[in-house]
């Protein structure tokens, strides 16, 4: 079994919504296939990753040092034991190779893009739906058949009332979605406040409703604003201050009661110790939300819940960021605490197989070999033109 090839495009996503800190305008994403000389059914086997959205595109890191250090590797290094798959962890270190520890900033994105389709071409040598090849290789062998899926979306628009995003979380409560999460810190605190009521009013229970900050506000204003939120209960307060200030996140543990969740912006085993390290996080309710799609795949996310787990903390505690298949996979089959969401946002690349819908606020991975990408028309549409 050899890479024979590997095969990157950059795709828009161009989404005229915006968090309080950017605008998605311009986002891109990194699509990748890795294609292997090995043959199931009668097709070549190959490989899909891309990258969850909220960080750019990585062709040129892909294309000056990731992909050509896999391409070079003797396709015997990359090869488990049995000489007849990937071993995800040697193609970790290959591509890994000659990079300084520290500042994980986007190298984590490219990473990530090829270990998820290292990840997906190993699954489907094995002919194993992702989720089951890990709660057999790294979980406890039993795989959640349904995982806990929230909607992630109350973004903010130009022209936005606090109607329109009503109705906008009322179609995902539709579509069968039990709990809501909307952006706040990107209008005043007061019109805030009016947009999460109008959503507990809607939803009815404030305990089904999360709230977003996007990492906007400084120590006095997540105070202010934990404050504020408090009474509601909400299910959590998410990336309050800026996602490396730890101080910032321990102050507001001491202040904020309630669940608090962030980890989206933190790209390594390094920083995932040092947040638990530092941040005063607790682990009967706070939220874990590495997304192992941004910070350099599977392979670094499963050294990330030996972290997790190091702290006191569960897998249970994670709930990946992201909204993506990958996730959803990983959260069945390591038995995570569910996967974001985003209904009708980041097309292709957000939401999960056709034949799974959400029931009850939860969804099944699909049980094709591999993550399952396939299994979303508009997803497979991009990865078949790239893979020819
Ligand atoms: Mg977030």
């Amino acid at each position: 079994m050899r890479i024979v090839d590997v095969r990157q495009r950059v795709i828009g996503l161009d989404e005229p919504i915006a968090n309080s800190y950017i605008s998605f305008r311009n986002m891109t994403a990194s699509v990748v296939a890795v294609v292997s000389d090995a043959v199931r059914n009668g097709k070549r086997v190959v490989g899909y990753g891309f990258n969850s959205n909220g960080r750019y595109a990585q062709a040129g890191l892909l294309a000056e040092r990731f992909i050509p250090r896999l391409l070079a590797a003797s396709p015997a290094a990359l090869l488990d034991e049995t000489g007849q798959n990937l071993d995800p962890e040697r193609v970790w270190d290959i591509l890994m190779t000659d990079e300084k520890p520290g500042g994980h900033g986007e190298r984590s994105v490219a990473v990530g893009v090829l270990d998820m389709a290292i990840w997906d071409l190993v699954a489907k040598l094995e002919e194993k739906p992702l989720h089951r090849l890990l709660a057999e290789r790294n979980g406890d062998g039993v795989v959640d058949e349904r995982v806990f899926v929230y909607a992630a979306g109350g973004y903010y628009a130009a022209g936005k009332s606090a109607a329109t995003l009503r109705e906008e979380l009322a179609s995902y409560l539709d579509e069968g979605y039990t709990t809501v999460k909307l952006k706040i810190a990107g209008a005043p605190l007061k019109e805030d406040l009016a947009r999460v009521e109008a959503v507990i009013d809607l939803v009815g229970s404030a305990d089904r409703v999360a709230v977003d900050a996007n990492g906007r506000l400084d120590e006095s204003q997540a105070l202010a604003y934990g404050e504020a939120l408090a009474p509601y209960g909400l299910r959590w307060y998410e990336e309050a201050g800026d996602p490396l200030d730890f101080h910032l996140q321990a102050v507001l543990a001491e202040r904020y009661e309630g669940p608090l969740a962030t980890g989206e912006n933190l790209f390594s085993r390094q920083d995932a110790r040092n947040l638990l390290r530092y941040g005063g996080l607790r682990s009967d309710r706070d939220v874990l939300q590495f997304d192992p799609a941004l910070a350099y795949g599977l392979t670094e996310y499963l050294r990330i819940l030996g972290v997790v787990r190091e702290h006191g903390f569960s897998t249970r505690n994670c709930i990946p960021h992201g909204g993506h298949q990958f996730a959803l996979a990983i959260a069945s089959g390591l038995r995570l605490g569910g996967n974001e969401s985003y209904p009708g946002v980041f097309q292709p690349f957000g939401g999960f197989a056709d034949s799974t819908p959400v029931i009850d606020g939860y969804v099944a991975p699909c049980e094709s070999p591999g993550i399952g990408i396939e299994e979303k028309r508009s997803l497979r549409a991009v990865f078949e033109e790239l893979a020819g």
